[in-house]
C-alpha cells in the first residue's frame, strides 16, 4: 500500500493544483498535452472538458482548451442560467471552427439549465423550446454534433407520466423540425441526480423518455457519472460502471451514448445530490472510470469533465483520465469532501461545475 499524500492546495485561489508527487517510482500524470489525433486510444474516447467561453469561442474557448490539453470541449452557447438566445460572432465561429478542425476536436454544446421540457408551465415549456432551438443552431454553426439537454423534472406536483406526456409534446416537433439541417446535431439526454420531482434520474428511468419520443433517431445519450452516481448507480463498486452500461443498453439500445460527462462525486451514492468532485477525489473513484474507458460500450465516445479545480485542476483531471486511458493506474489523491462551491455563476463563460448541475 502507498501511505495517502498530504492533501493538495485548493485550486480555487489559483495556487498549483496539480496531482502530488509520487512517493514510489511511477510518474505522477501531470502531462497536459492531447495525444495524436491518430492515436487509436485518442480515436475510442478523446478527453478533455467544459470549456469558458466569455470574450470569445475561439478567444477563450480554445485558448482554455488547449492549456486543458483536450481531445474534445464542451461549450455554452448562451448564458446557462438564462433564457437569452444570443447570436453568435460569425468571426469567432469561423476562428474556432478552423481551430478545432486544425487540432482534431470534437465540439459539445450543454443547452442552458433553466430548460424544463417536462414542466407543467406553459410559459417555461415554450421557453424551452426557444433556448433548445438556439442551442441546436448555434451547435450547428459550430460543427458540433451533440447539444446536451437535462432531461427535466415534473413541477407543480405533476406525476413522472404527465412530465413524459409534457416532454413528448414539445421536443418531438422540434426534432422534427431538424433544428441545424438534416445532418444537424442530435439532442444527447442527460439524466439528473434524481433531485426533486426528476423525471429520468436512473438509467432505466431513459426507457419511458426514449418510448415519450418515439426512440427519434436524432436522440442520444449523456452520461453523467456523477449524477448516475448520486442517483443510485454503485460505480463506486467493482463493476459499476459495466453494470450501468448495461442497464442503459437495456432501456435504450446499443448506439445511444455519444458523450459522458466525467465527473466524481462530492456527495454519496444515493445522496440525489448533484456535487461535482475532480477525478479521483470523490466518492466514486478512479476504478469507475478506468473501467468506462475500457468496455466496449463507450467505443467512439468522448469523455468530457465538468470538475472544480481551476485551469490547473482540469489539465489534471484530464492527465489523470489519459493515465487510465493508457492503461496505467495514476498515483492515489487525497478525498475532498467539499469542494468550494462556484461562486457567481452569471455569463457564457461558466462552467456547470463545483456546485454541480453540470
Ligand atoms: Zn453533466
Amino acid at each position: 500500500m502507498i501511505p495517502s499524500p498530504p492533501p493538495a492546495p485548493s485550486g480555487e485561489g489559483g495556487a498549483p493544483d496539480v496531482v502530488p508527487p509520487l512517493t514510489n517510482a511511477r510518474e505522477a500524470p501531470t502531462d497536459a498535452r492531447p495525444a495524436d489525433p491518430a492515436d487509436p486510444a485518442r480515436r475510442r474516447n478523446p478527453l478533455g472538458g467544459h470549456v469558458p467561453v466569455a470574450g470569445g469561442l475561439a478567444r477563450t474557448g480554445l485558448a482554455y482548451a488547449r492549456r486543458m490539453g483536450a481531445e474534445t470541449v464542451q461549450v455554452f452557447v448562451a448564458n446557462p442560467r438564462g433564457w437569452a438566445t444570443p447570436t453568435g460572432d460569425p468571426a469567432q465561429d469561423e476562428e474556432f471552427r478552423a481551430g478545432c478542425a486544425a487540432e482534431g476536436l470534437s465540439v459539445f454544446v450543454h443547452a442552458p439549465y433553466l430548460i424544463n421540457p417536462a414542466s407543467h408551465d406553459a410559459t417555461t415549456g415554450e421557453r424551452s423550446v426557444v433556448s433548445l432551438r438556439h442551442s441546436l443552431r448555434r451547435a450547428a454553426d459550430i460543427g458540433a454534433p451533440g447539444v446536451v439537454v437535462h432531461t427535466g423534472s415534473a413541477t407543480g406536483g405533476r406525476d413522472r407520466e404527465t412530465g413524459l406526456a409534457a416532454v413528448r409534446e414539445r421536443l418531438l416537433p422540434l426534432l422534427e423540425e431538424e433544428p441545424g439541417g438534416p445532418d444537424g446535431p442530435m439532442l444527447l439526454l442527460e439524466p439528473t441526480a434524481g433531485q426533486g420531482a426528476s423525471v429520468c434520474s436512473l438509467v432505466e428511468d431513459l426507457g419511458p423518455y426514449l418510448a415519450a419520443l418515439d426512440h427519434h433517431p436524432r436522440v442520444g445519450v449523456c452520461l453523467d457519472t456523477c449524477h448516475v452516481f448520486a442517483a443510485g448507480h454503485d460505480l463506486d463498486r467493482p463493476g459499476g460502471a459495466g453494470r450501468l452500461l448495461t442497464a442503459l443498453e437495456e432501456a435504450v439500445g446499443p448506439g445511444r451514448l455519444r458523450l459522458i460527462h466525467a465527473n466524481d462525486s462530492a456527495a454519496p451514492r444515493g445522496s440525489r445530490r448533484d456535487r461535482h468532485a475532480r477525478i479521483g477525489r470523490g466518492h466514486i473513484g478512479d476504478t469507475a472510470f478506468a473501467e468506462l474507458l475500457a468496455h466496449p460500450a463507450t467505443e467512439g465516445v468522448p469523455l468530457v469533465i465538468e470538475t472544480p479545480g481551476g485551469p490547473e485542476g482540469h489539465a489534471g483531471d484530464v492527465a489523470r483520465l489519459r493515465e487510465m486511458r493508457a492503461g496505467r493506474t495514476p498515483p492515489p489523491v487525497p478525498r475532498e469532501e467539499h469542494p468550494p462551491r462556484r461562486a457567481g455563476g452569471r455569463g457564457t463563460g461558466s462552467r456547470p461545475t463545483g456546485g454541480g448541475r453540470g
